[in-house]
């Protein structure tokens, strides 16, 4: 097991969460709506990280489970947003081996990235079908996609954005603070040859 020092503190400057000052109190945690769901619950993240238990908390599933709701912020008494710091803990996990507890939620993200990044927004259908692939769960859920598609629910096609480079641009940002986080480029739609030429990189195991 390795310890990281310092590992509270480089998340706080990260974050711009305070996430040294939390004392334990469960208050984020009795609050969260994914707590139920989650390995580690919300202040259970917050002690590993005071511990230095980087591993361990980018191997969880609770980090990919937060759903961002800002519940534990506003009820924190030292004003942490814990949304935020698991933000920043999926832009460090991104790139990691997709061990077998998280690799379904893990694998959901990248592919849902891989077709904002390809399309500009989501396109559900591949994006479901990669998925579906990749998990072995072909037919899983097929009676709501057919109900959806039914309903008008999805689209055959990608819708077009107009203003693709806006997008293009968040992602070479995104890729330039921390390059080896937001790899689609091998997963899910890959973008058109040429896009994104200049910051591919490789998943790493
Ligand atoms: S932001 Fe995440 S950790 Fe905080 S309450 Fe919402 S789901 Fe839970
Ligand atoms: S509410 Fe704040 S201080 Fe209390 S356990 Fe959660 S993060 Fe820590």
């Amino acid at each position: 097991m390795v310890v990281e020092p310092g590992l509270a503190s480089r998340l706080a400057l990260e974050s711009g969460q305070p996430v040294q000052l939390c004392y334990q109190c469960g208050k984020c945690s009795s609050g969260c709506p994914m707590a139920g769901a989650m390995d580690y619950k919300p202040n259970e993240v917050m002690v590993l990280l005071q511990c230095g238990q980087l591993d361990a908390v980018l191997d969880s599933q609770a980090i990919w489970l937060c759903v961002g709701c800002e519940t534990c912020g506003s009820r924190c008494p030292n004003g942490i947003s814990i949304g935020r710091v698991m933000d920043v803990l999926r832009e460090m996990g991104h790139g990691r081996a997709l061990v077998d507890k998280a690799r379904k939620i893990r694998l959901f993200h990248q592919e849902f990235l891989g077709s904002v990044r390809a399309h500009g927004r989501v396109h559900e259908p591949l994006m479901l079908a990669r998925y579906k692939i990749k998990t072995g769960e072909l037919f899983n859920d097929l009676n709501i996609g057919v109900r959806l598609f039914r309903k008008g629910k999805f689209h055959l096609l990608p819708a077009r954005v107009r203003d693709r480079k806006k997008i293009r641009d968040i992602f070479r940002s995104a890729m330039a603070r921390r390059p080896f986080t937001m790899d689609v480029a091998a997963s899910a739609d890959a973008p058109p040859p040429g896009v994104f030429a200049d910051n591919s990189t490789t998943l790493k195991g």
